[in-house]
């Protein structure tokens, strides 16, 4: 195939003791599936199904020293559990759903939180607030032939060494096997598809100059630092 210019380079995340890389495909993103975040971000856990947005595949980032973005006053941090899809399905039964799972990485869904509020009040998309460049930082994938499918585990993060979210993964509203199979009646899930699941409450504001720690137990550890406000 001939282009008009070179294509972009394929955006990769690293896998733990393999030298091979896992290409990703797209990002999905899960909002509002721990109770309590649901809650202080105005929700109904007990009534609200879950929701989509996406990331396009090249935020992942293995920089860990990061610009500040453009545009906002109020960077949150969201950790999440990410879901490393290895296999195709359409429809799949939440028994069938994990066969579908290559890994297991830890990442952050950062978001310019006063333009999604901004975006929720106008009904208008999050694309902006929620998909900018290097939104999702993110450990190495580990196989799960070698870690396992976890269902629970301490998920945190610190904002320089302070605790700021602490949540545990048995604590998902919709567990990684409901979410691939709600997911797959909208969308054919492919390999190199990503799915983050979603984060526990204690959300906040990020500055130039702080370092952020995100771990999820027996899956990852994550430390990022956002420089000066140098743009995207
Ligand atoms: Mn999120």
């Amino acid at each position: 195939m001939n282009y008009v210019f070179e294509p972009p380079a394929q955006a990769s995340i690293p896998v733990a003791g393999e030298a091979a890389s896992f290409p990703v495909r797209r990002i999905w993103c899960v909002g509002r599936n721990y109770a309590e975040h649901t809650r202080e971000m105005g929700g109904d856990p007990s009534r609200d199904p879950p929701i989509f947005f996406s990331k396009p595949a090249d935020a992942v980032t293995t920089e860990r020293s990061l610009p500040f973005p453009l545009h906002t006053e109020n960077l949150s941090h969201e950790v999440e559990l990410v879901v490393a899809i290895g296999g195709t399905g359409v429809n799949v039964d939440p028994e069938d759903a994990l066969a579908l799972v290559y890994g297991y990485a830890v990442g952050l869904d950062m978001t310019r939180r006063d333009l999604q509020n901004i975006a929720k009040k106008a009904g208008q998309p999050w694309d902006l607030s929620k998909g900018f460049d290097q939104s999702c930082p993110i450990t190495a994938i580990v196989p799960a032939t070698k870690a396992g499918h976890p269902d629970k585990g301490r998920i945190t993060l610190e904002v320089n060494g302070v605790l700021k979210q602490d949540g545990d993964l048995e604590d998902l509203i919709w567990s990684v096997p409901q979410i691939i199979a709600f997911l797959s009646t909208y969308v054919r899930l492919c390999p190199g598809d990503l799915i983050m699941t979603g984060t526990p409450s204690g959300v906040g504001p990020v500055k130039p100059g702080d370092t952020l720690h995100a771990e999820c137990k027996g899956v990852g550890r994550l430390e990022v630092t956002y420089t000066g406000k140098t743009g995207d």
